[in-house]
This record gives C-alpha cells, structure tokens and sequence, in this order.
C-alpha cells in the first residue's frame, strides 16, 4: 500500500494540510493500492505564494540559465524511466507498451523545449522599436489521467523555457505517477519554488488556480465540459487560457490505400492507450466501393487486438481507468446498438475471464452514420465506428462534422490527393500515411478540442507576453 500525504512546495515535500483522503483503486482488480491525503485551498494558496516568490527572479532569467534547468529536467527525470512506466501500468491500467511510450515523449520534452528555446527570438529591434517576449508569471498545470506523465513534462518544459514557475495540479487519479516523477525532478537542483506541486480534486485545487489573481496563467488537459468552466470562471481574473480538450479523430482510408496495412494502422491509431487517447482515430471513414473488403480486413485484423493485462507487452487494450470509465463506455456501447448500428467485433460486457477490474471489450461497430452519438461523441475507450462515404468530398464533409477538431489521419498511396484532402480538414493536427511524432510541431485543437497550441515554439509563445519599447 502506498501512502501520499505531502505535497510539493517551495522546494520541500510538506504535509497536507487537507482533511480528505481518498482511495487509489488498481483498474485491472477495483482494489484499494494505496491512498492520498487531497490537498485543500490553503495548500494551493501557499504554492500559488512559493511560484510568485520564486517568479521576482526566475522571471528575469537568461536562455541560458533556463536551458541549463531544462537539461537537469531531462536528465533527472531520465533517471526513473522504468519506476514512472510501472506506476503508470499499475495506477491507470496503461499497457506496458504506450505507457513506456508516453513517459519516453515526456522526457524528450525537455530537450525539445531546449531546442525550440534556441531557435527563438526572444527579443526584436527595428529603428528605435524593441519588441521582448516576456514569461506571463505563474502558470497553473492542470492535467487529465490518461498520460499524466506526459503533459506534466510538456507543460513544465515550455514553461520553464518561457521564464515562468509552475502550480502544478496533476489528475488526482494519477497521484502514484505524480510522487514518482516529482521526486524525480526534485534531483534536478531546481531554484525553490519553481515547481510547486498540489495533487487534490479539481473543483477544490483546479478551481482556487483558476480564480487566483495570483496566477497569470492556466494551462490545462482534460475534457470540455471542464475547459469551458476555466475559460469562463478565469475571465474574471483575465487568464491567459491554453485548452487540449477532446476529440472525435476521423481516419479517412482513401480508395487507393494498400488496405493491409491501412487497417492495421487505423486500428493502432483507433485502440492506443486502451481507446482513452484524445487523438484516438473513433472513426474510420471507408469509401463505400472497397466497403466488404474493409470489413472483413478489419473483422481479421481484430483478432490482435485483445484485452488483457496491462504488464504483459503483447496486450493492447488494458482496463478503463475507473468503474465510472468503465460503465461509460458500456452505456455508449448499448447507445451504438440501440441507434441500429451492427457490432462487428466485441460489443457488451466483459470480455471473457477478464470480468474482475473495468475491463471492456474492444468493440468496432460497421453501418454507423456520421450523425449517431457513438460516431458524434467522446467515448474515450475502444469502441471504433466506421462509416462509409461516396466520395472525397463526401469524406472531407463527414470528417468535418464533429464538434471536435483535434486530430486526423489520411492514409492512401497517390500522396498529391492525400495532401489535397489532408488540408481541407478543420483539425490542428492530420497525419498523412504516419505513426511517428515531432516534438516541434504544434498540437492542440480547431472548434471544442480546444484553444491554443502546445510543443515546439508554438508551445512556449503560449506562456509569453509581448512588450514594445518605442524611444
Ligand atoms: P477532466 O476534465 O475530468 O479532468 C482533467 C483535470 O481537470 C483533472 O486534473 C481534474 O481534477 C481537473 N478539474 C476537474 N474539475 C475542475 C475544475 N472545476 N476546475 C479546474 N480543474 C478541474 O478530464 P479527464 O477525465 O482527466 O481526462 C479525459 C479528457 O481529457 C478527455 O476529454 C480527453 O479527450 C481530454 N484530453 C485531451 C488531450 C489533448 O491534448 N487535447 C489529451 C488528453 C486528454
């Protein structure tokens, strides 16, 4: 049993001064693991005080001072690669295999951070004008569950880089993670009270960094429904918002794509991290002349993708992370079939001899319209829904209507065409014929997915102001 009941402020690890406490519960069983004391008000008020303490002087810090830190980051979180993938495993239910992926991308942020830091103007004369970016002040942290680890990373790398201490207020579903990777970064020699860390629910710690006016900044991971009660309640305060929110990733399987291995990647891109992935490609888009061969590449393919446990590296679909995760995705499951669409593989329930912990199974429904809740809304889970189209623009225009816009794939052989659609597609992100990652290039969302942008340059301009200096 592990017990968390100290939070991270001003360079130290102090006990809570919260009264609640609240069980981590493992996905793969639904037993207690462990248990956090929830920081309160007062808590998030003393590391809101540590960052502006700790902002008179790190606010003034040269690029190189900060780049220094940022390589120490890199390093000290380097040192726990292996402890962070396990509690990952353990706490949320990750397969080995992405969650190893997830901290690795999350390391790297350091070193990207450092590189789109170089290659940055930070300040900019013309005549008698001098224009200097200037780091906003405390930024709060607020992040989702599904790869803690990563964006606590992402958002600390580009914060650091834009001369700004950190609030940091992990998922409280992620505390394990959290412990494990602060005691990483504690190694790395930072000035007191550049990272203060305060893990506690959202409407008690999430809600006190919103209205704060001592906190210039919000930068925050997680749902919609929770984006909008930041844009809204930190407008009093006039925050400065950056919103990753969810999505409704369209895969559009073009008609000249050498199906195999479209399909296996569409699937990849549909099931990585169990289906509970923002960017998760939900729906498949297929043109309706190769539509029999596509069902059955796809029925066949499926047979690899299996839940199981989390630590076994062949398994690719582990456990939802909670009981309310999981008894959400079975409701959009009975949604999906009441709405008349045909389960191809899986559908409800457990899957066999999985029935202890949120197990579900990874289900792909075929004769699915773009207008059905299961192809219109976030499951977060494995359930992929794949639907036909007539056309190009008829794939452009059923891609396009989603309330989301975060993420889509493009995959096809005649790369001019692929390109040609791939930019009429209102999304921050299209990969065309790609699984791999740029650490400089910008993520973040069109329309409800969300405002702003992370990673590279894009990422570090978001904790920025801009001054002019007019002689
Ligand atoms: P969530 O919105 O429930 O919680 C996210 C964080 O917000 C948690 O730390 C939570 O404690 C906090 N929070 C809750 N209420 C708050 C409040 N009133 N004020 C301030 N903070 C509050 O989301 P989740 O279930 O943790 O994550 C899943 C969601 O995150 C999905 O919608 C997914 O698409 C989205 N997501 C987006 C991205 C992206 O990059 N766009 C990445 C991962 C996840």
């Amino acid at each position: 049993m592990k017990t968390i009941t100290t939070h991270y402020i001003d360079g130290s690890f102090v006990e809570s001064h919260g009264r609640e406490v609240m069980d981590i519960i493992k996905p793969t069983n639904g037993q207690s693991i462990g248990r956090v004391t929830l920081a309160d008000e007062e808590d998030t008020r003393l590391a809101i005080a540590a960052a502006n303490r700790a902002f008179v002087s790190f606010g003034k810090s040269t690029k190189e001072e900060r780049s220094k830190i940022l390589s120490r980051l890199h390093e000290a979180a380097s040192a726990r690669v292996d402890d962070l993938t396990a509690a990952m495993v353990e706490e949320y239910g990750g397969v080995v295999q992405f969650a190893g992926l997830i901290v690795q991308s999350g390391i790297n942020a350091f070193l990207a951070a450092e590189q789109a830091l170089k290659d940055l103007p930070l300040t900019r004369t013309w005549g008698k004008t001098t224009v200097t970016l200037e780091p906003v002040g405390v930024a709060g942290l607020i992040t989702a569950w599904n790869a803690n680890a990563l964006f606590i990373c992402l958002k600390l790398a580009s914060a650091v880089a834009a001369g700004c201490t950190v609030v940091l207020k992990p998922s409280e579903l992620s505390s394990i993670q959290t412990q494990v990777l602060v005691e990483a970064l504690h190694e790395a020699d930072l000035p007191k009270g550049l990272l203060n860390v305060v893990t506690g629910l959202g409407n008690v710690v999430g809600a006190e960094l919103v209205r704060n006016p001592n906190v210039a900044k919000i930068s925050f991971t997680g749902s919609v429904g929770v984006g909008e009660a930041i844009m809204r309640d930190g407008a009093a305060t006039m925050k400065r918002v950056t919103l990753e929110l969810g999505g409704k990733s369209p895969t559009i399987l073009l008609d000249d794509a050498v199906f195999d291995q479209a399909i296996s990647s569409a699937l990849v891109l549909a099931f990585m991290n169990s289906g509970q992935a923002c960017a998760a490609g939900t729906r498949l888009l297929v043109p309706k002349s190769r539509f029999d061969e596509a069902r059955r590449g796809i029925h066949e393919a499926m047979r690899n993708i299996t839940a199981g446990d989390p630590a076994d590296p062949k398994t690719v679909v582990g456990p939802m992370v909670s009981q309310k995760q999981y008894e959400r995705v079975q409701a959009y499951i009975r949604k999906g079939i009441e709405e008349g669409a045909e389960v191809l593989v899986g559908g409800e329930g457990h899957p066999e001899g999985l029935e202890a912990g949120y197990f579900v199974k990874p289900t792909v429904f075929v004769n699915v319209t773009n207008d059905m809740a299961i192809a219109q809304e976030e499951i977060f889970g494995p359930v992929l829904s794949v639907i036909a189209y007539d056309s190009e623009d008829d794939a452009i225009r059923i891609a396009n209507d989603s309330k989301y816009g975060l993420h889509a794939a493009v995959l096809g052989t005649d790369l001019q065409r692929a390109r040609r659609v791939a930019s009429q597609i209102r999304a921050g992100r299209v990969v065309i014929n790609n699984m791999t990652d740029d650490p400089q290039a910008p993520w973040g969302g069109f329309k409800y997915s969300g405002t702003g942008r992370e990673y590279g340059q894009y990422g570090i301009e978001a904790y920025l102001e801009t001054r002019a200096i007019l002689e």
